[in-house]
C-alpha cells in the first residue's frame, strides 16, 4: 500500500467504487481505496441489484438515467460483465389516487426525457402476465428498468479504476483519521499509515463509524431488509424474462431470478439494524430471516400475483442497508473539517452509485458537483438531526417506500419535536402545524379543534377556504404569521460590511435598511437567497433559508471572513411575527413611539424598536407584497409580542394566517423560494433576480458569469402563469407545454385567493420571452391552458408594499 496518496476513499461497495473510477477519468490518478475485507462486503453482495430511473426530485432522477448508461462503458473499459438485464418495469396502481401519482411521475419525467407511458390494467397483464387483474386499476410502464450483478457492478468499477492508475487494497481496515493542521489527513489502518489530501467515506453500513473517527454524526440508520426468491415456476419456462413490476398496494417489487421470482418488501413495522454501533465484524454475513414480520406483504403478494404461491419460498435473503431520514443520499464536503468527503446513506447503489461517483468526483476536482445535487447534498441536514431523530425518520421512511406521499401531506414521526413559546396559543387557535427541520410551524388555521387536519389530496383540499379566507383577510386588514423557520445570522466586527459585499451579489444596505440579495457561486449560479438587514455600521443580521443553514456555513468557511468578523447562525435565539395588510401599519403604529410613515420608515427600512416593553428588530417588508413588517425578537419576548399584537389587533380586524396562505400570496406576487425558484442550476437573471445583482461594485464572487448571463441573456426564464385548472393546482415539477412541446417545468403552483386564479411560476427556454399564448401545464394528467403573465398576479405595479 501506498503512504502518499491524493485521495484515499474508504470502502469497497458499489459507491466506494464508483468515487474511485470517476476520480480517475476526472484526471486524479493518485487514487486509493481501502477496503476492510473483500470488495462489496458491506450491503452491495447481497443486493437484489435492481435499478430504475424514477425518483421524486427530478435531479436525482437525472442521476439515476446517468447511472444506467454507465455499465456499458465501465463494462468495456474492464472486460467485467455488470450482469445487466434490461428488462423494462412495471409500475402497478391500484387506487385512483396511486393512477393519480403515476400521472404526475409521467408527466414529471416527459422534460428529463423519459420514455414513461400510462398503461390499462389489460396491457399490464399482456406485460406481466403473473398479475391478477382485479387488484389493480392502470399501471405505467417503464422501458429503462432491469437488474445488474452486484459483484460485477462493483468490481467493473474497481478494475475500470485500476486500468487508469488507482490502487485497491483490500483487507485493510481504516481504524483512526488524524486531521493535520495543513488540511491533509493521516489515515491510519491496521496494515499502516497513508498521509492523503482528501478522504471519502463510502463506508456504507460504517459510513456512520467512519463518521465519529472524524467527531460527525451522520444523519443514517441500516434497516433490515428482506427479499425472498420463489421456487421454479411453471408459468416463467420458456418464457422472456419477465418485467419488473412495484406492486404499490402490496408494497412490493417483483422481478424474475433465473426460474423463479424474487418478492421483496418495505414492511411499515420495518426494524433498524444496529442503531447506535455496527459491529466491525459483521463480513458477508446475512440476518436470520423474519417471515412473520413480512407476512402481511406476502400475503398480499400471493393474492395480487397467484402463480408465486404454488412454487413455496427457495431463499430468503435479510440484509441491512443504510438510509438517511428522507431516503436519499449524503454527498459532498463536509462542514467543519478541511478535505473530508462523504458518499454514503445510497439506499439505490445500482440506480444511484454512478450518479453519486461522478457529483462527488466533479464536486472534488472542480469545486462543484456540475448538477444540482441540493437533493442530496449532506449539508442539507443541520444539528437538528440526533440518533434518536434519525432513527424515527429512517423507520418512517423506509414504511413509506411505496406509499405516496401527498403534496399537503405531513408526516407524523419524531413530532412535535421543537416548538416556539407560542406553540400552544397557536394550537389553542387551532393551527395545523407543519414540521420545518423539526420545528414547528402554523400552516393553516381551522375554524375548530375538530377540523384542524388535513384531507391530504392531491386535488384542493378541506383547507382552500379557511386558507382563502387568511388571504383575504391580509387583503383586506391585517394578518398575522408566526416567522420563526427561518435561518438567521449575525455578522459583526470591523469589515462585515466588506466582507458581505463580497459575497453576496447585492449592494451591501445603508445602516437602518435591508437589502434583498442573492448569493451566487463562482459560476454565478444561484447559491442562496438572503435579505440582509444593518443595524449599525458593522453590525448585521442576516436572514435566509433555516434548511440551507449547514448549506451556508459550509460556504463561508470557504470564504471566509477577515479576522474581527464573526459570522454566528443564531435562528432558533430569535423567533419572529410578521404583520400584513393594509391596516399593518395602524396596528404596529400603536403599539410603538417610532413613527412608521413612510416617510420616516420607508420600505426597506430596518431599526430596532420597542413594541410595549418587547425589544425588537423590526423590517419594514412583507413577502406577502402587501404594506407589512417583520418583527424579530429574541425567544424569550415571543409571546409577550403574540399578545401585544393579538390584542391592539382585534381593532383593527386581525387574523392568524400560516405557511399555505404565504406561499399562495408569495406566487401571487412572482416571489421566489430556496429550493424551488432559486437552486444552484439557475443564474440570478433567468431567476428574475437581476435587479439585487450589483455591477457598480468591483468584486463579488460570481460576478464575471453574472455579467455574462447579462450579456447573453441566460439560457432559462422564470415565468409567471395563470393556469385554467379545475380542482387542483400545480405544485411544482408539472411540465410546461409550448404549442404541443413539453418546453420547461413548473417549480411553484398554488390557488392565488386575493386575484381568484390558480398560479403557477416556472422555468422556460428565454427564447419563449416575448410568447404570452400557447402554454398548457400538465396537472394530473391534465393539460390546462396557461396564459403566461407579464406583472405579478397582484398589486402589479408593487405600489400597496411601498405605500
Ligand atoms: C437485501 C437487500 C436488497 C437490496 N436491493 C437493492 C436493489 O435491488 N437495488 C439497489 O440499487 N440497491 C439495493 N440494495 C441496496 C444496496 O445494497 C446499497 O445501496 C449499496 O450496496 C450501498 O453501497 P455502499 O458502497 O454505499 O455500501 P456498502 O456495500 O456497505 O460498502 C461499504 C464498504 O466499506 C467497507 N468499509 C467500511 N468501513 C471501512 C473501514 N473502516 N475501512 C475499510 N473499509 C471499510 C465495507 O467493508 C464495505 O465493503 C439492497 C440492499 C439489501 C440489503
Amino acid at each position: 500500500m501506498k503512504t502518499h496518496a491524493q485521495v484515499v476513499v474508504i470502502g469497497g461497495g458499489v459507491v466506494g467504487t464508483s468515487v474511485l473510477y470517476h476520480l480517475t477519468k476526472a484526471g486524479w490518478k493518485d487514487v486509493l481505496l481501502v477496503e476492510r475485507a473483500e470488495l462489496t462486503s458491506g450491503s452491495t453482495w447481497h443486493a437484489a441489484g435492481g435499478m430504475h430511473t424514477v425518483n421524486g426530485d427530478p435531479n436525482v432522477a437525472k442521476l439515476q438515467q446517468y447511472t444506467i448508461q454507465l455499465y456499458k462503458e465501465i463494462e468495456q473499459i474492464s472486460g467485467q460483465s455488470c450482469g445487466v438485464h434490461i428488462t423494462g418495469g412495471i409500475m402497478l396502481a391500484g387506487t385512483r389516487e396511486r393512477l393519480d401519482w403515476l400521472k404526475m411521475a409521467k408527466a414529471r419525467g416527459r422534460y428529463l426525457k423519459m420514455d414513461l407511458e400510462l398503461i390499462s390494467v389489460e396491457e399490464a397483464a399482456r406485460l406481466f402476465p403473473l398479475l391478477d387483474k382485479k387488484y389493480f386499476v392502470g399501471a405505467m410502464y417503464d422501458p429503462i428498468e432491469g437488474h445488474v450483478d452486484p459483484y460485477g457492478v462493483t468490481h467493473a468499477y474497481a478494475k475500470s479504476a485500476q486500468i487508469a492508475g488507482a490502487e485497491v487494497v483490500r483487507h485493510t481496515r481504516v481504524v483512526e483519521l488524524k486531521a493535520r493542521p495543513d488540511g491533509t489527513w493521516d489515515v491510519i489502518t491496521d496494515k499502516g499509515n497513508v498521509r492523503a489530501e482528501h478522504v471519502v467515506n463510502a463506508a456504507g453500513l460504517w459510513a456512520r463509524e467512519v463518521g465519529r473517527m472524524v467527531g460527525i454524526e451522520l444523519p443514517i440508520l441500516a434497516m433490515e431488509h428482506q427479499y425472498l426468491i420463489t421456487g421454479d415456476m411453471p408459468e416463467l419456462v420458456g418464457k422472456k424474462e419477465q418485467l419488473h413490476a412495484i406492486d404499490f398496494e402490496g408494497e412490493i417489487y417483483l422481478r424474475q431470478e433465473r426460474g423463479g421470482m424474487l418478492m421483496g418488501t418495505y414492511e411499515r413495522a420495518g426494524v433498524p439494524w444496529s442503531p447506535v454501533t455496527t459491529p466491525w465484524d459483521f463480513g458477508q454475513d446475512l440476518l436470520p430471516n423474519d417471515l412473520e414480520r413480512i407476512a402481511p406483504s406476502l400475503a398480499v403478494g400471493f393474492q395480487h400475483f397467484p402463480a408465486l404461491e404454488p412454487p413455496g419460498i427457495k431463499k430468503v435473503v435479510n440484509g441491512p442497508f443504510t438510509f438517511a431520514p428522507d431516503g436519499n443520499p449524503l454527498v459532498g464536503p463536509v462542514r467543519g473539517l478541511k478535505n473530508f468527503w462523504v458518499a454514503c446513506g445510497v439506499m439505490a447503489g445500482f440506480s444511484q452509485g454512478g450518479g453519486v461517483g461522478l457529483a462527488l468526483s466533479r464536486w472534488m476536482v472542480d469545486g462543484d458537483p456540475g448538477a444540482d445535487v441540493w437533493g442530496m447534498d449532506v449539508a442539507r441536514y443541520g444539528d437538528w438531526t440526533t440518533l434518536a431523530y434519525t432513527n424515527a425518520k429512517v423507520r418512517e421512511n423506509y414504511s413509506r417506500r411505496f406509499r405516496i406521499r401527498f403534496p399537503n401531506e405531513e408526516l407524523p414521526a419524531a413530532r412535535p419535536l421543537r416548538t416556539t413559546p407560542i406553540y400552544e396559543k397557536l394550537k389553542a387557535a387551532h393551527a395545523v402545524f407543519g414540521d420545518y427541520c423539526t420545528l414547528e410551524h402554523p400552516l393553516w388555521y381551522a375554524p375548530s379543534a375538530e377540523e384542524a387536519y388535513d384531507e391530504v389530496s392531491f386535488r384542493r383540499s378541506n383547507a382552500h377556504p379557511h386558507v382563502a379566507a387568511e388571504c383575504r383577510a391580509v387583503r383586506d386588514a391585517v394578518g398575522l404569521l408566526e416567522i420563526s423557520n427561518y435561518g438567521k445570522f449575525e455578522v459583526r466586527g470591523a469589515g462585515a460590511a466588506e466582507w458581505l459585499s463580497r459575497v453576496m451579489a447585492n449592494r451591501v444596505p445603508a445602516v437602518g435598511r435591508l437589502a434583498l440579495t442573492p448569493m451566487l457561486n463562482q459560476r454565478g449560479k444561484l447559491i442562496g437567497d438572503f435579505t440582509m438587514c444593518r443595524l449599525s455600521q458593522e453590525n448585521f443580521f442576516l436572514i435566509g433559508t433555516y434548511a440551507a443553514e449547514t448549506y451556508y456555513l459550509r460556504w463561508f468557511e470557504r470564504h471566509p471572513p477577515p479576522s474581527g468578523v464573526s459570522v454566528r447562525p443564531c435562528a432558533m435565539e430569535y423567533t419572529g411575527l410578521a404583520i400584513a395588510g393594509p391596516k399593518s401599519r395602524a396596528l404596529l403604529q400603536s403599539m410603538v413611539r417610532d413613527d412608521l410613515a413612510t416617510s420616516a420608515f420607508p420600505f426597506l427600512s430596518f431599526r430596532r424598536m420597542e413594541i410595549g416593553m418587547v425589544p425588537a428588530y423590526v423590517g419594514r417588508v412583507s413577502f406577502t407584497g402587501d404594506l407589512g413588517y417583520e418583527m424579530w425578537v429574541t425567544s424569550d419576548y415571543q409571546r409577550a409580542l403574540y399578545d401585544l399584537l393579538t390584542e391592539a389587533g382585534r381593532a383593527h380586524g386581525l387574523k392568524l394566517f400560516g405557511g399555505r396562505a404565504l406561499n399562495s400570496m408569495r406566487i401571487e406576487k412572482g416571489f421566489g423560494n430556496w429550493a424551488r425558484e432559486y437552486r444552484p442550476i439557475y443564474g440570478p437573471f433567468e431567476a428574475g433576480l437581476g435587479r439585487f445583482v450589483d455591477f457598480r461594485k468591483d468584486d463579488f464572487i460570481g460576478r464575471a458569469a453574472a455579467a455574462e448571463e447579462k450579456e447573453k441573456g441566460g439560457a432559462l426564464r422564470l415565468l409567471a402563469f395563470r393556469v385554467a385548472a379545475r380542482d387542483a393546482d400545480a405544485i411544482g415539477d408539472e411540465p410546461i407545454w409550448h404549442r404541443g412541446k413539453a418546453v420547461g417545468w413548473v417549480t411553484s403552483g398554488a390557488y392565488g385567493h386575493r386575484v381568484g386564479a390558480s398560479l403557477a411560476l416556472g422555468y422556460v427556454p428565454a427564447t419563449l420571452v416575448g410568447e404570452n399564448d400557447g402554454f398548457e401545464i400538465e396537472i394530473i394528467g391534465e393539460r390546462c391552458q396557461a396564459t403566461r403573465l407579464a406583472a405579478p398576479a397582484f398589486d402589479p405595479s408593487g405600489a400597496l408594499m411601498r405605500q
